[in-house]
């Protein structure tokens, strides 16, 4: 009897160790499955040369970037333009762009799902829809003019992502062999939108005002005197030229590295890092399944002057476009924007959709009645410094920024905003490496892009 129970009790932790394993097993299929089955070593899915041999990208209105051609092999857009300023988002056959379409959705556009897996009875996959439209994408890579960069524009109701641009970059159908050291090709397979940081200079004013505007309750009131370079610590902040006397808002419009770094000094290190985190920036969004980089703001040990340079975006400051794009769409939006996406839906090979794809929002960013005043100081700044008439048929709200990089290059080009326009709820973000003035250069990438996008030309 007792050998029995013995064994009654051995049997059932058996049972209970396979049903356990049972259990993790469907935990694991359901989440990974469809990475399982899109594995490049699928000769289902995948041709000879180990590309994806199923599924269609197209962009927004319905323009073929990508698909497979009856061998199996990927073909793509037939303008070479179209096709270097879709890589980082559409992909490569090799699957060296981590986040273009052909390696980070492969299971989407496997057309694999739980009941038959990635078998279809036609054996072509589905079609997947980027936000994207081809047609700005192509207008904001000429703008870059052959310079590194990144170009965004989102819209920040829905999420949806429609310009992604990345450079350097290259034509997926006659990829360069690229030497080491070739700086032509410095970080080419990097999204640097989504997964590259960068010195944000003047465009970081936006927060160390936020936060000037929520704890300096006279500050409306203050007159500042910018004679080109100001004491503030053990050291000296400079300007471009003296800006002379001036309230706030002047201030902002001129970006007055003086006054902002004696507000960031004023603030203290850590109200200015809790504002940097509450706008997101050291934040990492997830973008249909993309993970943007977090940027980082770091005033542990700083000097007076070092927190000065910080509060201007200078010193150790990060920042990654998209999140930056991001803020900029809270500010627009009352204090919380869509969060981006690039996926606008999937479809079956019969017309069916195939995926959900939602619209997830952001935690609150920035305070409404803040953000209505720093969108009004962000519309003064365009009407006093960058000029309205560039962008016509906006009500464009902008920050402009000059990034200084070291090393004897020139600073990176900033320009980030939205628009008001109720038919056109968009925030952008330019970045011109080694551009130059910010207002001149990353302005006019934006003012092409966004004249395309309002004004259809
Ligand atoms: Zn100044």
């Amino acid at each position: 009897m007792r050998k029995i129970e013995k064994r009654a009790v051995v049997c059932l932790f058996l049972v209970a160790a396979m049903l356990l394993g049972l259990g993790i097993y469907v935990i694991q299929y359901l989440r990974f499955g469809g990475k399982w089955a899109s594995f490049a070593a699928n000769r289902h899915l995948y041709n000879s040369q180990g590309q994806l041999a199923v599924g269609r990208i197209l962009d927004r209105d319905g323009d073929l970037l990508s698909w497979p051609d009856e061998n199996g092999n990927r073909c793509y857009y037939d303008n070479a333009t179209v096709r270097k300023a879709t890589l980082h988002a559409v992909g490569d056959a090799q699957g060296k762009i981590g986040t273009g379409a052909l390696v980070a959705f492969a299971d989407q556009l496997s057309g694999y799902n739980l009941i038959t897996g990635a078998y279809s009875l036609t054996g072509t996959g589905n079609d997947l829809y980027l936000t994207l439209d081809a047609r700005l994408n192509y207008i904001a890579y000429e703008a870059l003019g052959g310079k590194k960069g990144a170009v965004g524009v989102y819209n920040y109701e829905t999420g949806e992502i429609l310009c992604m641009v990345s450079s350097p970059t290259y034509d997926p159908l006659d990829p360069p062999v690229i030497e080491d050291g070739d700086e032509r090709y410095d970080g080419v397979y990097l999204n640097r939108f989504l997964s590259g940081t960068f010195v944000p200079g003047s465009i970081f004013k936006t927060i160390t005002l936020t936060a000037a505007i929520e704890n300096l309750p006279d500050l409306f009131s203050r007159t500042f005197t910018c004679t080109g370079s100001t004491q503030v610590g053990d050291g000296v902040i400079t300007c471009p030229h003296a800006h002379g006397e001036m309230d706030i808002y002047g201030a902002f419009a001129n970006s007055c590295n003086g006054v902002f770094g004696q507000l960031a000094v004023e603030l203290g290190g850590e109200t200015l890092s809790s504002y940097v985190e509450k706008a997101g920036l050291t934040s990492r969004y997830n973008v249909s399944g993309l993970k943007s980089a977090a940027g980082s703001f770091d005033v542990t040990g700083a000097t007076e002057n070092d927190l000065g340079w910080a509060g201007v975006g200078q010193g150790n400051d990060l920042v990654n476009p998209c999140a930056m794009m991001v803020w900029m769409g809270a500010v627009a939006n009352g204090g919380k924007a869509a969060v981006p996406r690039i996926i606008l839906k999937t479809e079956s090979s019969s017309g069916l959709p195939a995926s959900l794809q939602l619209t997830h929002r952001t935690d609150t960013l920035i305070d409404s009645t803040t953000a209505s005043t720093l969108a009004q100081m962000m519309a003064n700044n365009v009407a006093e410094t960058y000029g309205a008439s560039r962008f016509p048929n906006m009500d464009i709200c902008a920050k402009s920024g000059t990034g200084e990089v070291g090393g004897g290059k020139a600073p990176n080009a900033w320009f980030a905003g939205f628009l008001r326009n109720e038919d056109a709820p968009y925030a952008f973000i330019v970045l011109v490496e080694e551009g130059g003035s910010g207002a001149d250069v990353a302005g006019t990438v934006a003012a092409k892009v966004l004249d395309a996008l309002v004004n259809g030309y």
